[in-house]
């Protein structure tokens, strides 16, 4: 049987960036994964300046749409954009971004074998064997990026317990009579109760819409889908495709490595509650978890210490995230559509998701600039 010093299986942005870094240091990685590439992902495709930020390579070639503008909507008629000034976020469709942060992970030397589906995992002192659907390796260790319904967090009893949301994805074909403002603009709608969103990112000649909604309510995504097209004056539009997906994010606490095996991105839950992105801390843990694993490999240890990075680095950002998921989706409930008008000269705050958004600050910094409110929004969150 193979052995490799890592197996990552799932070759998304966590595996692949994770797989790539492995690769560079000289470690033999074989990546895996269920799916043949190109290989469509439900996702929006928005790629936040600050996801960009962490790659070495361009990704010019995969862009569609490059958004500087925020448009926040209530129904039909309650409109409101922002026009960050520059780019705070890039437009993927994920068949190609996938394919190219792949491309990146085998030019550094990393073997790919798609098709192949990992069932389970046995951890043993010295190693780690996956056992695939006809295929079986062993590895030093393990990084497990198979994505939100991770079955390598199964079979190492990681991941237990997170919250869970879903989200209901659609491809549509621009029709001639899109206005200008949907083709340039990130528009998110506003409305749903208890919490959730719906948006229409721009694509070549498509947009990716969806809501998201909390679960409980996922019987609602398909309709809410629909009467957010209608909101946007858009019935009737050509969908391509369309697909639910389920989201899960950690909240701290949950474990998510063990001597041998680590996860990252969605299989660890790393996806924020305020906008439930998921690929900029599917690329920094799988950094992370290539940095564990490289000084395990040099030092003859293990890669334990893994949950401790993630809980120091991403965390934090993602505590930051559920603080101001509550406080804005708290004023939508509350306020209902004249939230708007509160926000709209509220430059501040448009300012700092600009900001995080493009990487020059964070969720954590921008709410450390409002200490009382993140600790009023705290002793909430906690107690609930
Ligand atoms: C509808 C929707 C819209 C979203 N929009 C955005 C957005 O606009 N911007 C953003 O930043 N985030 C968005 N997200 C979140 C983002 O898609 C994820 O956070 C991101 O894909 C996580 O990357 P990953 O590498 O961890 O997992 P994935 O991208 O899910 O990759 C996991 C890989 O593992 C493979 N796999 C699964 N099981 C197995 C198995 N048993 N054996 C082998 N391989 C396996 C899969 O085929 C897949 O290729 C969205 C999520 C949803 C559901």
């Amino acid at each position: 049987m193979a052995r490799w010093d890592v197996l990552v299986v799932g070759a998304g942005p966590a595996g692949s960036t994770a797989a790539r870094e492995l690769a560079s240091a000289g470690a033999r990685v074989l990546v895996t994964d269920r799916a043949v590439f190109p290989r469509y992902k439900a996702c929006g495709g928005g790629i936040a300046v600050r996801t960009e930020r962490l790659l070495p390579f361009p990704i010019e070639q995969v862009v569609e749409a490059a958004v500087s503008i925020v448009q926040l909507r209530h129904g039909a008629r309650q409109v409101v954009s922002k026009d960050g000034g520059r780019p705070f976020a890039r437009m993927v469709m994920r068949d190609r971004f996938d394919a190219l942060l792949m491309e990146k992970a085998l030019e550094a030397g990393a073997e790919f074998r798609p098709g192949t589906t990992v069932r389970a995992i046995d951890e043993e002192v010295r190693g780690v064997r996956v056992v695939a659907d006809g295929f079986e390796a062993e590895a030093a260790f393990v990084i497990g990026a198979d994505g939100a319904n991770s079955a390598v967090a199964r079979s190492a009893g990681l991941a237990q317990g997170m919250y869970e949301c879903a989200a209901w994805e659609i491809e549509a074909r621009v029709p001639a009579r899109t206005s200008q403002s949907l083709r340039e603009s990130c528009v998110l709608g506003l409305g749903y109760r208890p919490w959730g969103y719906a948006w229409a990112f721009p694509k070549d000649a498509r947009l990716s819409i969806g809501v998201v909604l909390p679960q409980g309510r996922t019987r609602d995504l398909r309709l809410a889908t629909q009467q957010f097209i209608g909101s946007l004056g858009l019935p009737g539009m050509e969908i391509e495709r369309a697909q639910g997906h389920k989201v899960r994010s950690r909240r701290g606490g949950e474990r998510i490595a063990t001597d041998r095996v680590v996860l990252a991105g969605d299989a660890a839950g790393l996806a924020d509650e305020f906008t439930q992105e998921g690929i900029f801390y599917a690329v920094r843990s799988g950094q992370l978890a290539a940095r564990e694993a490289l000084c395990a490999l040099a030092e003859d240890g293990l890669v334990a210490a893994y949950e401790h990075a993630v809980d120091a680095e991403i965390m934090p950002e993602l505590r930051a995230a559920r603080l101001i998921a509550y406080m804005f989706y708290g004023m939508s409930r509350h306020l209902g559509s004249a939230w708007l008008r509160v926000a709209r000269p509220m430059g501040f705050l448009w300012e700092a998701f600009f900001e995080a958004q493009r990487g020059d600050s964070s969720y954590a910094r921008e709410l450390g600039r409002a200490p009382l409110l993140a600790r009023a929004a705290a002793a909430r969150v906690d107690r609930r």
